[in-house]
């Protein structure tokens, strides 16, 4: 149960770390002053792709990471990249994966192993949809930098073999660390396991449900050419993120070239 981590946080009487990545509200104890802000590009880059972008985009991968403990800040060329974390769920994957194929565009899902293991047949339909898969470890264990390399492992692998079950033959080439708390060890054991470690740079913290005109500004003037977006498809009630998904998609593939990574 996802809860456990609020219940000892509670009991501990502790302050979550910095999340960056989202935790629900739920689980995360309500801290988030101190969470780390976008670190995008400048956002006065100019607003059309390249098409030397267009290119390379299928080489945009692994690559160093200029992130926190290396991993992935931006995606290495002018694209830009939409995340969408902490699915799957019941009610709001199947609402964006619609509004991505809506607009003709692709994401990248970071997957839960506890939702793919309630909801496998979401993890299909994400593949169907011609998106890219990211583990979100099995429990969105935001503690992960203090556990031992082999608890790392295990945790990694369990949610890896899930989103396999749940969808034979499906590659997972990133690994997203919950929170955003990395440590040089998580982005070590995700290179072994084959997974790129993926960050983000725009963060409009919308698990935290923010009013939709929030979320709209915040990804709007924190996206450039390189920017790769976090926002939240699962942990909670979504209907923000996805009233502000209806004004940013057309508003961002106007400007980018948005791909899946
Ligand atoms: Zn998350």
């Amino acid at each position: 149960m996802r809860h456990r981590w609020r219940l000892v946080v509670a009991a501990l009487g502790l302050t979550l770390l910095p999340a960056g990545c989202g935790s629900a509200p739920a689980r995360a104890g309500g801290p988030g002053a101190a969470r780390p802000r976008s670190h995008s590009p400048s956002p006065t880059a100019s607003p059309s792709p390249s098409v030397q972008a267009r290119l390379v985009r299928s080489t945009a991968l692994p690559g160093g990471g200029d992130g926190p403990s290396g991993s992935l800040r931006t995606t290495g060329t002018a694209a830009v990249a939409l995340t969408f974390d902490d699915g799957p769920s019941p009610v709001w994957t199947p609402k964006v994966l619609a509004l991505l194929k809506r607009h003709h565009l692709h994401a990248t899902f970071c997957l839960i192993g506890e939702q793919v293991k309630e909801y496998p047949k979401l993890v299909a339909r994400i593949i169907a949809g011609g998106h890219t898969l990211c583990n979100h470890s099995w429990d969105h264990d935001e503690f992960m930098s203090q556990r031992s390399t082999k608890y790392i492992r295990s945790e990694l692998t369990r949610t890896d073999r899930a989103i396999r079950k749940a969808a034979p033959g499906a590659t997972v080439r990133y690994y997203r660390q919950p929170g955003g708390n990395w440590s040089k060890r998580i982005v070590r054991v995700s290179h072994q396991l084959g997974m790129a470690p993926l960050g983000w740079s725009v963060d409009p913290s919308d698990w935290k449900r923010p009013p939709t005109s929030s979320i709209i500004a915040n990804v709007k003037s924190n996206t450039g050419h390189g920017s790769i977006v976090l926002m939240h498809d699962g942990g909670g009630d979504r209907s923000h993120t996805y009233a502000a998904l209806r004004t940013l998609l057309p508003y961002l593939s106007r400007r980018y070239d948005l791909i899946r990574l």
